[in-house]
């Protein structure tokens, strides 16, 4: 565990609501929002009054409830977007599935930057490592902080439950490969700061996670 702590804070934002996350360093004062879910120049001002500059805007995964946000917010900061290259086709189309639920939202421009399982994104003096964690959709990545002992897993692992896999582009399969492959193998004590409901950690979803039996 390294001695310098990332500020984490979790914003359930937009009509569902889905969580977005400022995961901050302390001593530069970068900082990445995860998911920009929704009321992106709002989360903008946030950071900002907080005392930090948004450096990163990374996307687990584009369903619209996740990238709700995205367009104020990169407006608003003018920082890189991190998606992986399987995700991008439902980017392109966010708006228009936004629509069929009957809201608005703003369509994304192509990530700035591609990630793939392995990378290493900087924010300040921190490490964010991507993970390849398909199933929920197409591109899902998650980001872990193995010096913070902090996941961000998007719609892959819930506190007591899982991602859906009901969509299309989704396969249970896969999810379930990702889970047990990529998540679980991570030590007990890990946060999971999961796109919707309350954190977690690896150690209580292997416990007591009724899909993972
Ligand atoms: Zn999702
Ligand atoms: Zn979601």
């Amino acid at each position: 565990m390294s001695a310098e702590q990332p500020i984490v804070q979790q914003l359930p934002l937009g009509p569902l609501p889905t969580n977005s996350y400022i995961f901050a360093c302390k001593v530069t004062h970068d900082a990445a929002i995860i998911d920009p879910a929704w009321e992106g120049k709002a989360l903008a001002d946030h950071v900002t009054d907080l005392g930090f500059t948004v450096t990163a805007i990374l996307l687990t995964h584009s369903h619209w409830d996740h990238v709700g946000g995205l367009v104020e917010l990169k407006e608003a900061t003018g920082a890189p977007v991190y998606a992986h290259a399987d995700a991008v086709p439902m980017l392109q189309v966010a708006s228009d599935i936004g629509r069929r639920y009957g809201l608005t939202l703003s369509q994304p421009e192509p990530p700035d930057k591609l990630v793939v399982e392995g990378d290493v994104i900087g924010v300040g003096e921190l490490r964010l490592q991507v993970l390849f964690t398909p199933g929920h959709a197409p591109g899902h990545v998650s980001f872990y902080a193995p010096e913070n002992n902090v996941l961000f897993d998007g719609d892959v692992l819930f506190q007591n439950s899982i991602g859906r896999t009901d969509f299309p582009g989704c396969s249970h399969a896969d999810l379930m490969h990702s889970i047990r492959h990529k998540l679980l193998p991570l030590p007990d004590e890990t946060l999971v700061l999961s796109g919707h409901g309350p954190q977690t950690t690896i150690g209580a979803e292997r416990r007591n996670n009724p899909y993972l039996r």
